[in-house]
Parts: C-alpha cells; structure tokens; sequence
C-alpha cells in the first residue's frame, strides 16, 4: 500500500515536471499537448493524433482568501489538463480566464466581462477551435463561478448548427478512498481546505498557507429564503470575503489524491469523448428536423 503509495507520487512528480517544462528532448516523438508549442505543421499532425479532441481549461481572476492568487483556478485546472493530455493524447487551448464573476466585483484584482462578451468570447473561441480540426473540444472548468454559465453554453450549441461537439467537465477533485477532511465539507467551497490542498501541489510557490487563518471564510448566512429560491445576491451574503472554507486546513495529502482523481477522471472523458460518434450524429440529425418540425413524426 505505502510503496504503491510511493509509486504513485513518484509518477505524478514525474508528470508535475513533464508538465511544466516547456519543450523536451522527446518533443520530436511525441509533440507537445500546448496548442501555444505546436508549428503549424505539427498543430496539423497533432490533430490527427488526437482525433480532434482539445481541452479548453476554463478558469477565472478573482480573489482566493487571503493566501492564494488570483489566478488559481486557472492554474489548478490547466496542471490537471496538461498533466491528462499527456496521458492521453489531446491538446490544450492558452490560457483562458474570461467566464462569469460578476460576485467577485468588490474584490481587488477581479476582471468580470459582460454576460454578453462572455458568450460571445467563448463561441468565437470554440469555432476557431473547431475550424482548426478540434471537432470535439471538452471545456474543463475549474471555477465554480462557470457552473451556471458553461451548460447554458452547451445548450445553446443547439441553436444553430455546428460541425463539432461541445463537452463540459467540472471540478472533480472527491472520490471514495480520499483522506479524512479536517473541516466540514458543506461550507468547503472557495479557497477552503480542499482547493487550497488541490494548490499546494499545482503551485506550491503561490500558496501563502500562514495568511489563510487571517480572514473569516464563514458562512454568514445573511439571507433568511426557503430552500428552492434563488436570488444572485446568494454567494455575496454568505461569503462577502469571497472566501468560504478554512484554507489553513490544506494538506498536501489531500491535494495528492484530488490531483490524482481529477486528471484520472479527465483522461476517462478524453477517451470516452474519442470513442463517441453518437454525440455529433444525433446532433446534425435534430438541426435537420429543427427546419421543419412538422414532419417530425408523432
Ligand atoms: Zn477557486
């Protein structure tokens, strides 16, 4: 058990390296999973290799507690996407940071664009995506501000047609097995003991665990609504300083087995989203029969 242990954090520090080193003396064997690395040659052959699946890991700027950066779901969602394309061929889109934080707003460092630009943004993204051979292109999100955001996104696809197949993936850092949580997991959400964990091994130089205790991540539970009704204000009343969890709590324990189950949940979808020729079949069969509803049969 400590040596398969043992075994398996050796070969995530062998991934935290391949990760992060920007070109290797196997680049020509194998070409890099950044879109930003290939030559427009190898971008080409690359998507062959990947039977047209791409990664657009989704993160945000805003503020983390007081101990982590701003940019940290961006950060902890393109470790687990690099580290999964490696695993099992695809490639992965730049960084981008432009989806939904309007509840960050009275934040330092908070970038919000418009709802508009937001949609707008992210479809000009996967058609130039899509055009470029990334027929089939999972949206990892790694922020939990995007949840509402990205299934409208894919709902929408169905508006007008496309030539590709828009998959979304969450955060996926639990599973059975996982190390004993120190604090109470329904209040855990932003910047807390299991993101923070997640952290410390994707960007332990950012993690500044000693400030995490200076500030309260409590649930104010301001708001007095039955269960059922929604309002935006919700987030702001509860956790008006954008932090909710106790990040002191971290460990790199935890962060080991969140890390290890996200990108082994990652490289599940990537196969299963290679394997998949009903998604787009059963797509362009509905934009046919959307022209002309009354001969769909009843
Ligand atoms: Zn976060």
């Amino acid at each position: 058990m400590y040596k398969s242990l043992l075994l398996s954090i050796n070969a995530l520090c062998a991934s935290i390296v391949w990760a992060q080193s920007p070109a290797s003396s196997s680049a020509q064997s194998k070409p890099s999973v950044r879109w930003e690395e290939l030559t427009a040659a190898d971008f080409r052959d690359a998507i062959a290799r990947a039977q047209g699946a791409c990664l657009l890991p989704f993160g945000i700027l805003e503020k983390h507690g007081l101990h982590l950066p701003l940019g940290n779901d961006l950060l902890n969602v393109r470790y687990v996407a690099l580290n999964a394309a490696q695993q099992e061929y695809a490639i992965v889109f730049p960084e981008y940071y432009f989806g939904q934080i309007f509840e960050a707003k009275h934040q330092p460092g908070t970038v919000a664009y418009s709802a508009r630009l937001q949609l707008e943004l992210l479809q000009e993204t996967t058609d130039e995506m899509a055009r470029n051979g990334c027929k089939k292109i999972i949206i990892v999100n790694g922020h939990g501000g995007n949840n509402s955001l990205l299934p409208y996104f894919a709902q929408a696809q169905l508006d007008t047609p496309h030539d590709y197949v828009v998959y979304v993936m969450g955060i996926m850092r639990s599973a059975q097995g996982e190390p004993k949580h120190k604090t109470n997991p329904a209040t855990d959400m932003h910047a807390g003991e299991s993101e923070t964990s997640l952290s410390m091994i994707a960007r332990p130089d950012l993690v500044h665990l000693d400030r995490a205790p200076q500030e309260s991540g409590a649930d104010q539970a301001r708001l007095k609504l039955p269960e059922g009704l929604y309002t935006g204000i919700w987030w702001y009343a509860r956790f008006p300083n954008h932090y909710a969890g106790e990040g002191a709590a971290a460990t790199r324990e935890l962060g080991e087995f969140e890390a290890r189950t996200w990108i082994n949940g990652l490289v599940q979808a990537i196969r299963a989203v290679k394997a998949d020729q009903e998604s787009l079949r059963l797509q362009n069969e509905f934009y046919e029969r959307g022209k002309h509803p009354l001969e769909t049969p009843q």
